[in-house]
């Protein structure tokens, strides 16, 4: 692999939590694997727990795509969506709009206008801690969550949305907004690896039943 880097960042904590995420399931020697094929620079394996902008996106996709090689479609899938579940529980949670706008969760207000605040705060949170941009609009039915830049898939092809982790961190943020109550249904219906100019994920209102 020849990396380039892309000079956007996303924030080491972040990355941390993600990488020892999946080495806890892979192990630690093939976690020294999936960093050799991503060429992550030795000081980075994994990066240190601060909230620094320092993990070139670049980094996170081709990690991601290491894993792909690794474990084929169907390992790439289970282990990314944990990575993003890990990342809300044990990362953005601590961050300090999550926290700030958590004891949203105990007030009497309905799910929907929960779900307005509490998914503003995620993506003020990530545009904040990273170079991700993201934002968060209505449309109807349903949320539409746009990741402007998207370190998930930088530097990847596909022929469907990739982003597992995009998701599943928007899952967990999501029963984080319904106290557990609910879950909802996700889609990526457009990612940069495809093609699209950013990767938008709709979030359905009506929880699922
Ligand atoms: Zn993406």
């Amino acid at each position: 692999m020849n990396i380039k880097k892309s000079n956007l960042f996303y924030s080491n904590k972040m990355a941390r939590i993600y990488l020892m995420s999946v080495e806890r399931t892979i192990g630690e020697q093939a976690m020294q694997k999936v960093y050799d094929l991503a060429e992550v620079p030795a000081d980075d394996r994994p990066p240190p727990n601060n909230y620094a902008r320092q993990f070139d996106f670049v980094y996170m996709g081709a990690i991601n795509t290491a894993l792909g090689q690794m474990y084929g479609y169907r390992g790439e899938h289970a282990l990314t969506t944990k990575a993003g579940h890990d990342s809300f529980t044990h990362g953005l949670a601590e961050y300090g709009p999550i926290t700030g706008a958590s004891d949203l969760a105990l007030k009497a207000i309905s799910l929907k206008i929960r779900m307005r605040i509490g998914l503003k705060a995620i993506t003020e949170t990530m545009t904040k801690f990273s170079d991700q941009t993201t934002t968060i609009e209505d449309g109807g039915d349903y949320f539409i969550y746009t990741i402007h830049r998207c370190p998930v898939c930088w530097g990847r092809q596909a022929e469907k949305p990739i982003c597992y982790s995009s998701i599943s961190l928007l899952d967990a943020g999501l029963r984080w907004i319904s106290r557990g109550k609910h879950k909802f249904k996700l889609e990526e219906v457009a990612c940069h690896a495809v093609g699209d100019k950013s990767c938008i994920i709709h979030i359905w209102k009506e929880p699922i039943a």
